[in-house]
């Protein structure tokens, strides 16, 4: 019963500006770095500009590669490989949201292995990588510390992790990046670590130290909830949220996400809805599936609210516009679940198709 494994290896730094006061850091990694960024938010909020300033007083050789787009794609890890490859890169910075960590974490393992392919993502899970450094500037999915890498394949049109597991061996956590972040992406970013901790706290595989943690992550959030409404985040509450995905980013690690994130993964790929969206609209409609009660009241409680339905009343409020499918995406996304063996191994106990048909139909709309 009290069976369990913890592992998290990555040296985590939070502190107002970070990359500045613990660059030196960066040297022992060693002397050609490849950053993986997004197109502009790393521009506008200064992380970039403080990670190049860095990098230029260590004498470390620097590319950047600023066109990694949401939701990443293959192709995308196959062009940040390239110019990796063709520059001796020694190790990689992922800095800004998931998407460019991730891809960043995918890449750093096609580089470590110049013989090997794109297809060698899915089929190879002993590739080793090289050295990732992870800056996240969203408060949400907690990659820097996870070692999962979600890319899109559209070749099977969905997302998947990669098959390896990539630690970043050092996150710099400073929440001055997160300052100006539109209210959209702040709330559907947070939603993303709410998923993270509920999922991980129901999963089939949480333990004793990924249930403390998440018990933790789940009160930090629930103190952060009227402000994530109001968009009134100051410094302070920031930090509170990017701690807060940093420990779901650890919940998960040990535990997994379960079906939410297996059951959003149609919608983003799909229907171009946001990660966090398209995961949380599942939330409350999932935890009246689960049968361990007593875990979905304490969820409530560290959260602040008194009943399943106002939790679900938030989630709608902050989530806004409803999502519709036609009868044909409904019946198409959660056969596609069903076939989710990974997902479906993280719930306790057994999932029917009609359990998920039934989750899709109280979450979702109708065309
Ligand atoms: P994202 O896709 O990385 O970025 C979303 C948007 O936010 C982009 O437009 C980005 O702009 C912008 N942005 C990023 N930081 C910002 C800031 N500080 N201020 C203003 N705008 C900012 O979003 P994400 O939710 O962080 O990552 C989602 C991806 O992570 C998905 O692919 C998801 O599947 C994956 N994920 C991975 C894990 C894991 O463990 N590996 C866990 C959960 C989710 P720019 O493009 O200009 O930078
Ligand atoms: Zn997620």
């Amino acid at each position: 019963m009290n069976n369990s494994i913890f592992y998290m290896p990555t040296k985590i730094i939070t502190e107002k500006n970070a990359i500045k006061n613990h660059s030196a850091a960066l040297c022992q990694l060693g002397k050609r770095t490849l950053i993986i960024t997004g197109k502009n938010s790393s521009k506008n909020n200064g992380s970039l500009q403080d990670l190049v300033e860095a990098l230029q007083s260590l004498n470390i050789f620097y590319m950047i590669f600023d066109d990694v787009e949401e939701n990443p794609s293959m192709e995308t890890v196959e062009k940040i490989t390239a110019l990796g490859r063709e520059n001796n890169i020694d190790f990689l910075i992922g800095l800004g949201g998931g998407s460019p960590i991730d891809a960043a974490k995918a890449a750093a393992v096609l580089i470590k292995n110049p013989s090997s392919s794109i297809e060698d993502l899915t089929l190879s899970p002993m590739l080793a990588s090289l050295p990732l450094v992870a800056i996240p500037t969203t408060a949400g999915t907690g990659t820097e510390v996870t070692p999962y890498a979600i890319l899109t394949n559209h070749k099977v049109q969905t997302k998947h992790g990669i098959a390896q597991k990539v630690f970043p061996i050092l996150a710099f956590l400073d929440a001055s990046y997160l300052m100006s972040t539109p209210k959209d992406v702040t709330i559907n970013t947070a939603v993303d670590a709410l998923c993270h901790l509920i999922e991980g706290y129901l999963s089939a595989n949480a333990n004793i130290f990924s249930d403390g943690l998440a018990e933790k992550g789940l009160k930090l959030f629930g103190e952060c909830i009227n402000e994530i409404e109001k968009d009134a985040l100051d410094f302070n509450m920031r930090e509170t949220l990017l701690l807060t995905s940093c420990i779901a980013g650890i919940v998960i690690t040990q535990a997994g996400t379960s079906l939410p994130h297996g059951m959003g993964y149609a919608l983003t790929y799909n229907k171009g809805v946001p990660h966090g969206k398209a995961t949380g609209v599942f939330l409350k409609s999932y935890m009246n599936f689960c049968s361990d009660k007593a875990k979905v009241k304490n969820i409530l409680n560290l959260l602040n609210f008194n009943t399943l339905d106002d939790f679900g009343d938030f989630l709608q409020r902050a989530l806004g516009e409803h999502i519709a499918l036609s009868d044909e995406e409904l019946y198409s996304f959660a056969s596609a679940m069903s076939n989710n063996k990974a997902k479906l191994k993280s719930h306790p106990s057994p999932v029917t198709a009609d359990d998920i048909l039934d989750i899709y139909r109280s979450s979702i709309g109708r065309i």
